[in-house]
């Protein structure tokens, strides 16, 4: 490990247009500031030219140092990758996609300096679509309702991470990763630091709508079991509610005799419940099948080509 040496993460999926801009601009900022770097590109199995970019620029600039998965693992995975390889006493995590200015390190750099393990960029959202930042802060708002870590809106992966952090993310070996949460989860002295939103330059935001509901799930249901407890309380509700129903169609058949068919009543509540009951079979089988998941241990990713070495962990487990 490095005192001085900064290291700056990227996962990049399909990025080959912004590879060299971005190595541009750090070496710009870094050149001012007393710290070393190095960048390490994860290239998340990219169909474009993103490794042939990386892989000449790595030629050329020994700071620069990449990994290249087999396939596509998915940003998560990526930052893992990136974080275990990381040789720096501090590590900036930010995009590929220049979306993430780093006019801001110096600032995150700052913050490290004023003892904080943890200085987060939050985004100003400005020049978004509507429909995306409204979705987005509903989106903060559910997950926050039900999962038990405190997500801010804003708040993404860029940030910087001292080594105790970087360390203390590794150690959670957890294979469904939710990296928000799990930079929640950790703690540690934490500093925001503010910036505006960029528009995207190059290429398109590879997260699709239902990329972004599935990573809700997966944020919601890797952190805490209260959809199950939500469901087990829609159940004991709607069976209180029926255990009413059947107690006033019995007084009324009682006092009137019967003179509803309740043809509609037994089909609604029969469908009704057997909605419930999905539901709950649903939320459970999530559960099971992150079980069955986590007990197969597979790695989380898969490097293909390479020009640095696992600093921290050897291998996991
Ligand atoms: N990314 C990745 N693997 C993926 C999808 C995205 O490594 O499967 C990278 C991408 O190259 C970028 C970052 O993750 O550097 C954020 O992606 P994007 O800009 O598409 O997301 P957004 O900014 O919309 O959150
Ligand atoms: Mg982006």
């Amino acid at each position: 490990m490095e005192e001085l040496t900064v290291s700056i993460i990227i996962p990049a999926y399909n990025e080959g247009t912004n590879i060299n801009t971005i190595h541009k601009e750090l070496k710009k900022e870094f050149s001012s500031l007393r710290y070393d770097f190095e960048i390490i590109f994860v290239d998340d199995g990219s169909e474009d030219d993103t490794l042939t970019r990386v892989r000449t620029l790595a030629l050329e600039f020994p700071e620069v140092k990449y990994l290249s998965f087999s396939r596509n693992f998915g940003k998560e995975p990526a930052l893992i990758a990136g974080l275990q390889h990381a040789k720096g006493g501090s590590v900036i995590i930010m995009d590929a996609d220049l979306q993430h200015p780093p006019s801001l390190i110096p600032e995150l750099l700052e913050g490290f300096e004023e003892g904080f393990q943890q200085v987060v960029a939050r985004r100003n959202r400005v020049k978004e679509s509507k429909v995306r930042s409204s979705l987005s802060s509903l989106y903060y708002k559910l997950v926050n309702k039900l999962a038990q870590v405190d997500l801010v809106d804003g708040e993404g992966d860029f940030r910087l991470l001292g080594r105790q952090a970087v360390d203390a993310i590794l150690a959670l070996s957890e294979g469904n990763r939710f990296s928000k949460g799990l930079f929640s989860w950790i703690g540690f002295d934490k500093k925001v630091v503010k910036f505006d939103n960029v528009q995207r330059d190059e290429g398109n935001s590879t997260w699709s709508l239902v990329d972004l509901f599935e990573y809700g799930i997966e944020g919601v249901l890797s952190f805490n079991q209260r959809p199950l407890r939500l469901v087990f309380y829609a159940g004991f509700f709607i069976m209180g509610l029926s255990l009413v129903y059947i107690l006033i169609m019995f007084g009324l058949i009682l006092s009137r005799g019967v003179e509803v068919p309740g043809y509609f009543t037994t089909i609604s509540s029969i469908l009704f419940l057997g909605g419930v009951q999905l539901i709950s079979l649903g939320v459970i089988g999530e559960y099971v099948g992150r079980i069955y998941m986590e007990t197969k241990r597979r790695p989380h990713y898969l490097i293909k080509e390479s020009n640095t070495e696992r600093e921290t962990y050897e291998e996991m487990e």
